[in-house]
């Protein structure tokens, strides 16, 4: 084993510092109370009360497994906070719910059709959990005794004799079994466990006191007393994965490795049926049990009638996460046909959606964002500047203003300023224009701009 050197150590943690401030960083959870009302500000969300309090309504019908088949619409301005909400309730369903976020337009790729990306999307936020049950053999060891046989080959053999309660039980060792032995420097006299599935011995120490050690184990273990006086336990093993993750381990053109790479490509039906039939297996035999996760769909007016009417089929599913779409378009094209329809869904979806709106916010609720965002940049701001940014974010959008905290700060920092003033937060304002100035800026200068003509069957329907 090698010993990380003091630079990897400072990349690991720029690398934490970085994750730690993206967009929605500060989004801890919904901040909403046992009795499923909002706090104005709580895990760094704020305002937006009505929103969130449905969320929460809609979170406690995914705990109690109410949800299935239905799918929820988050519609508003942009800059409301509906993204943010998305991960509020994905922070509040605990850390083993699958939950995956994707943009309407990635679902557009070349190298899989539009149907299998969304179906990897559905298979990556639905979770299997699995147990598994071993049997573990504890006792004291009163001999090890290893030989190395004359062959050369470096392989060992040995027995190991244990007292388990009144008797004594000689075991073969093998590889594994003595590899563990020498790692955790087991000698006679120390209490041990022998996992009877992998062989893995683990040193429990000497002075044992049983009562205590099984009550570390947790609830989920149980004791059995052998016919033959012999002190066994069969403990549980929970892993969670994803039906995605199983698809690709099992899929022979690309292997587990694409897990990292995530260059999984298209995977075969047939490997799919093969395991929705084995997980519906081990489901009966009371070995794996589901939990659907949340596959939310940011910018859902980007996807098409086919991708809508596949949605509307896999929906039906009994086996279908929980489904949250947001989008900031009012009436427009469904893509893929000529027919105009709120958000740009299809009615017969629409029709079985929750539909949660979000509304622009106050003045004072701007003030307490950035100000949530100024601490999660470790950003030190004056009242007067923060007052100044408020007023621009009023005018122009969050986004934009929250934009400026750091560019702000950037600036505060070349003047080695101790905190960003107002002058930083005009000196950044000049330099980089928000949406209506840019906009302004391209009328004035259209002349100079290439391909400036603009079709009026083009203009505004996409
Ligand atoms: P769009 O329609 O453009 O996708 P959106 O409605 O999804 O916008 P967000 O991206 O959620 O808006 O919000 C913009 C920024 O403001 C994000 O950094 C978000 O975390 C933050 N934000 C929005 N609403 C809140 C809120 N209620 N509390 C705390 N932060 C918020």
């Amino acid at each position: 084993m090698t010993t990380p050197s003091v630079s990897d150590i400072k990349e690991v943690r720029e690398i934490t510092r970085m994750e730690r401030i993206g967009a929605h960083s500060h989004i801890r959870g919904l901040g909403i109370d046992d009795s499923l009302e909002p706090r104005q500000v709580s895990q760094g969300m704020v305002g937006q009360k009505k929103a969130r309090r449905a969320a929460g309504l809609i979170l406690e019908m995914i705990k109690e497994g109410k949800i299935a088949g239905r799918a929820v619409l988050i519609a508003g301005q942009p800059g409301t906070g509906k993204t943010a909400i998305a991960m509020g309730m994905a922070q509040a369903l605990g850390q083993d719910t699958p939950f995956t976020s994707i943009a309407g337009s990635e679902i557009f790729s070349l190298e899989m059709s539009k149907t299998e990306a969304l179906t990897q999307a559905f298979r990556r936020s639905i979770g299997i959990r699995i147990k598994e049950e071993t049997e573990i053999i504890e006792g004291e060891v009163v001999e090890i005794q290893i030989d190395r046989p004359a062959s050369g080959t470096g392989a060992k053999v040995g027995k190991l004799t244990l007292k388990t309660t009144e008797m004594e039980t000689v075991y073969d060792l093998g590889q594994k079994m003595i590899e563990s032995l020498t790692q955790e420097k087991v000698q006679a006299g120390d209490i041990i466990t022998i996992d009877k599935a992998t062989g893995r011995i683990t040193r429990l120490g000497r002075s044992f006191t049983r009562a205590r050690d099984y009550d570390a184990m947790g609830p989920q273990t149980k004791f059995v007393q052998c016919p033959e006086g012999e002190l066994q336990k069969r403990k549980e093993v929970v892993h969670t994965v994803t039906l995605h993750e199983i698809d690709v381990i099992n899929s022979r053109t690309q292997g587990f490795l694409a897990l990292f790479s995530g260059d999984t490509g298209e995977i075969k039906s047939e490997v799919r049926d093969q395991i929705n039939a084995k997980v519906a297996e081990w489901r009966e035999e009371g070995k794996a049990e589901i939990v659907p996760g949340v596959l939310f769909i940011d910018e859902v007016h980007m996807l098409d009638i086919e991708c809508f009417s596949f949605l509307n089929r896999a929906l039906e599913s009994d086996m279908a996460p929980v489904f949250i779409m947001a989008t900031n378009r009012g009436i427009t094209r469904i893509r893929g046909t000529n027919y105009q329809s709120p958000h740009g869904i299809p009615i017969d979806l629409l029709d079985r959606l929750l539909i949660i709106s979000t509304t622009p916010y106050e003045e004072n609720e701007i003030r307490q964002i950035l100000k949530i965002r100024c601490e999660e940049e470790d950003v030190e701001m004056s009242d007067e500047a923060l007052t100044v940014l408020t007023k621009i974010g009023k005018e122009t959008s969050l986004r934009y203003s929250i934009q400026l905290i750091t560019t702000a700060n950037l600036a505060s920092k070349k003047r080695k300023g101790t905190e960003v003033s107002i002058d930083d937060i005009k000196r950044v304002y000049t330099l980089f224009l928000d949406e209506a100035r840019s906009s302004e800026f391209l009328k004035e200068y259209e002349q100079n701009f290439l391909f400036s003509e603009i079709t009026p069957t083009a203009a505004g329907t996409e």
